[in-house]
């Protein structure tokens, strides 16, 4: 990305901010309200099997779950890569996009809460009869706003059985708010990872050394956010 595609970026992402911080907290509780929803307690957005439970975070929220459980890091987050069906195809589609640098690290930007070896996020049991969420009262605001958010200043609604049953007004009220304190937080972590991001060299080799790191069982990681920059290793 270069200077000036990023300028473009964080102007855009400056005016969707603020005209973000004009929507109506009531419109979208209306909207809400019609359509209609009930968490059921089935935990199936916290699973694999049952779709995409990627959970991007902010870096606030990684802060807040960090200082309250005395857990560090690595133990919370991971790097927010997207959807693949191995490590192998993760590696060949990073590099075809360029993000792999000239020393085998794969670029990302912004972080998603750990996932366990079966990709169920880390913080619901592995007995799949048990639905509680081991962070629950202070668990992200995706999972807290789930199946709602805002995208291009408009609501929208992921896959979900809870999706339609009846909801009350002040329930609907509470979901809105918290849908567009999201989306705002979202924004905000997003201008300043751009605003901090300064790029990086891609080389001919930076593939073949990130297979090789595969083959040994890790991949090395440098997540762009909004406090900079962090390498990490994932064990693949
Ligand atoms: S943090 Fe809790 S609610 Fe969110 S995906 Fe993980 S287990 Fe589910």
């Amino acid at each position: 990305m270069n200077e000036n595609l990023k300028e473009i970026l964080i102007c855009e992402l400056e005016a969707e901010l603020d005209a973000a911080k004009k929507i109506s907290v009531q419109e979208i509780a209306d909207e809400i309200y019609s359509i209609g929803f009930q968490c059921l307690i089935c935990s199936k957005c916290c699973r694999r099997d049952f779709g995409d439970n990627r959970v991007a975070v902010t870096t606030t929220e990684i802060h807040t779950i960090e200082c309250s459980y005395n857990s560090r890091w690595e133990e919370i987050a991971e790097p927010f890569v997207a959807e693949a069906k191995s490590p192998e195809e993760e590696c060949e589609t990073n590099a075809a996009d360029g993000l792999i640098d000239e020393e085998g690290n794969i670029h990302t930007f912004g972080w998603m809460l750990r996932r366990k070896k079966n990709r169920d996020c880390s913080f619901i049991p592995d007995d799949t009869t048990n639905h509680r969420c081991e962070i629950y009262k202070l668990r992200p605001l995706l999972c807290s706003t789930y199946p709602f958010y805002m995208e291009g200043l408009k609501l929208n609604t992921s896959e979900c059985e809870g999706v339609g049953k009846e909801i009350g007004a002040q329930e609907s009220y509470a979901l809105a708010e918290l849908v567009l304190k999201r989306y705002i937080l979202e924004l905000e972590d997003t201008i300043l990872t751009y605003k901090n991001y300064n790029g990086f060299e891609t080389g001919e080799n930076g593939k073949n050394i990130a297979e090789s790191c595969l083959k040994q069982g890790y991949l090395n990681y440098v997540v762009h956010y909004s406090e900079g920059s962090y390498r990490i290793v994932r064990n693949i």
